[in-house]
Protein backbone atom coordinates (compact mmCIF):
# COMPACT_ATOMS: atom_id res chain seq x y z
CA UNK A 1 0.00 0.00 0.00
CA UNK A 2 1.29 3.24 -0.88
CA UNK A 3 0.18 6.82 -1.99
CA UNK A 4 -0.05 7.82 -5.52
CA UNK A 5 3.67 8.85 -6.35
CA UNK A 6 4.86 5.68 -4.91
CA UNK A 7 5.13 3.80 -8.17
CA UNK A 8 6.13 -0.04 -6.19
CA UNK A 9 2.44 0.62 -4.42
CA UNK A 10 -0.12 -2.29 -5.73
CA UNK A 11 -2.98 -0.60 -3.51
CA UNK A 12 -3.72 2.77 -2.97
CA UNK A 13 -4.37 4.22 0.18
CA UNK A 14 -8.35 2.85 0.28
CA UNK A 15 -6.64 -1.07 -0.22
CA UNK A 16 -8.17 -0.87 -4.41
CA UNK A 17 -5.78 -2.62 -6.73
CA UNK A 18 -4.23 0.07 -8.84
CA UNK A 19 -5.42 -0.40 -12.24
CA UNK A 20 -8.26 -3.27 -11.72
CA UNK A 21 -11.50 -2.18 -10.90
CA UNK A 22 -13.72 -3.64 -8.18
CA UNK A 23 -10.80 -5.13 -6.40
CA UNK A 24 -9.46 -4.63 -2.88
CA UNK A 25 -6.82 -6.29 -1.12
CA UNK A 26 -7.18 -6.55 2.87
CA UNK A 27 -4.49 -8.95 4.42
CA UNK A 28 -0.77 -8.79 5.96
CA UNK A 29 0.67 -8.43 2.13
CA UNK A 30 -0.77 -4.59 1.59
CA UNK A 31 1.46 -3.67 4.85
CA UNK A 32 4.30 -0.96 3.36
CA UNK A 33 7.00 -2.61 5.15
CA UNK A 34 7.83 -6.05 6.93
CA UNK A 35 6.62 -5.78 10.77
CA UNK A 36 8.37 -7.98 13.15
CA UNK A 37 5.56 -8.69 15.41
CA UNK A 38 2.84 -10.39 15.79
CA UNK A 39 0.77 -9.71 12.74
CA UNK A 40 -2.71 -11.13 13.54
CA UNK A 41 -4.26 -7.89 15.27
CA UNK A 42 -3.12 -5.13 12.91
CA UNK A 43 -3.99 -7.37 9.99
CA UNK A 44 -7.59 -7.52 11.66
CA UNK A 45 -7.44 -3.82 11.90
CA UNK A 46 -6.37 -3.61 8.11
CA UNK A 47 -9.74 -6.02 7.69
CA UNK A 48 -11.55 -3.88 9.72
CA UNK A 49 -10.70 -0.10 8.08
CA UNK A 50 -11.49 -1.89 4.77
CA UNK A 51 -14.68 -2.91 5.24
CA UNK A 52 -15.06 0.89 6.88
CA UNK A 53 -13.38 2.14 3.59
CA UNK A 54 -16.31 -0.09 1.64
CA UNK A 55 -19.07 1.07 3.14
CA UNK A 56 -18.80 4.81 3.56
CA UNK A 57 -17.55 4.82 7.26
CA UNK A 58 -15.49 7.54 9.30
CA UNK A 59 -11.87 6.94 10.65
CA UNK A 60 -12.11 5.75 14.05
CA UNK A 61 -10.21 7.96 16.71
CA UNK A 62 -8.32 6.81 18.86
CA UNK A 63 -9.44 4.82 21.93
CA UNK A 64 -7.67 4.17 25.16
CA UNK A 65 -8.04 0.57 26.22
CA UNK A 66 -6.73 -1.94 29.11
CA UNK A 67 -4.06 -3.99 27.83
CA UNK A 68 -1.63 -6.91 29.54
CA UNK A 69 1.51 -5.09 30.53
CA UNK A 70 4.00 -7.26 31.73
CA UNK A 71 5.44 -6.89 35.29
CA UNK A 72 8.68 -4.96 34.45
CA UNK A 73 7.93 -4.25 31.36
CA UNK A 74 8.19 -0.59 30.52
CA UNK A 75 11.88 -0.62 33.10
CA UNK A 76 13.41 -2.97 30.23
CA UNK A 77 12.62 -0.29 27.49
CA UNK A 78 15.82 1.18 26.25
CA UNK A 79 18.19 -0.97 28.68
CA UNK A 80 20.94 -3.36 26.49
C1 LIG B 1 2.91 -20.77 12.70
C2 LIG B 1 2.43 -19.36 12.82
C3 LIG B 1 2.18 -18.83 14.08
C4 LIG B 1 1.73 -17.51 14.22
N1 LIG B 1 1.48 -17.01 15.46
C5 LIG B 1 1.02 -15.76 15.61
C6 LIG B 1 0.71 -15.25 16.90
O1 LIG B 1 0.85 -15.93 17.94
N2 LIG B 1 0.25 -13.97 17.01
C7 LIG B 1 0.07 -13.18 15.90
O2 LIG B 1 -0.36 -12.03 16.04
N3 LIG B 1 0.36 -13.64 14.67
C8 LIG B 1 0.83 -14.92 14.49
N4 LIG B 1 1.12 -15.40 13.24
C9 LIG B 1 0.97 -14.50 12.10
C10 LIG B 1 -0.47 -14.42 11.65
O3 LIG B 1 -1.10 -15.67 11.75
C11 LIG B 1 -0.45 -14.01 10.18
O4 LIG B 1 0.39 -12.88 10.01
C12 LIG B 1 -1.86 -13.64 9.72
O5 LIG B 1 -2.74 -14.74 9.87
C13 LIG B 1 -1.84 -13.25 8.25
O6 LIG B 1 -3.17 -12.92 7.90
P1 LIG B 1 -3.54 -12.72 6.40
O7 LIG B 1 -5.02 -12.51 6.38
O8 LIG B 1 -2.69 -11.66 5.78
O9 LIG B 1 -3.16 -14.08 5.68
P2 LIG B 1 -3.65 -15.56 5.99
O10 LIG B 1 -4.14 -15.72 7.39
O11 LIG B 1 -2.54 -16.46 5.51
O12 LIG B 1 -4.91 -15.74 5.07
C14 LIG B 1 -4.80 -15.89 3.67
C15 LIG B 1 -6.01 -16.69 3.22
O13 LIG B 1 -6.07 -16.65 1.80
C16 LIG B 1 -6.38 -17.94 1.35
N5 LIG B 1 -5.87 -18.03 -0.02
C17 LIG B 1 -4.60 -18.13 -0.43
N6 LIG B 1 -4.55 -18.15 -1.78
C18 LIG B 1 -5.82 -18.06 -2.21
C19 LIG B 1 -6.41 -18.04 -3.51
N7 LIG B 1 -5.69 -18.11 -4.63
N8 LIG B 1 -7.75 -17.92 -3.59
C20 LIG B 1 -8.50 -17.84 -2.47
N9 LIG B 1 -8.00 -17.85 -1.20
C21 LIG B 1 -6.67 -17.97 -1.09
C22 LIG B 1 -5.68 -18.88 2.31
O14 LIG B 1 -6.28 -20.15 2.30
C23 LIG B 1 -5.93 -18.16 3.63
O15 LIG B 1 -7.17 -18.52 4.23
C24 LIG B 1 1.55 -16.71 13.07
C25 LIG B 1 1.81 -17.26 11.79
C26 LIG B 1 2.23 -18.54 11.67
C27 LIG B 1 2.50 -19.12 10.28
Amino acid sequence: MGSDRDEMAVVDPQTRVRGIDGLRIADGSIMPSIASSNLNAPIMMVGERASDLILGGPLLGPENVPFHRPLGAVQSLGEN
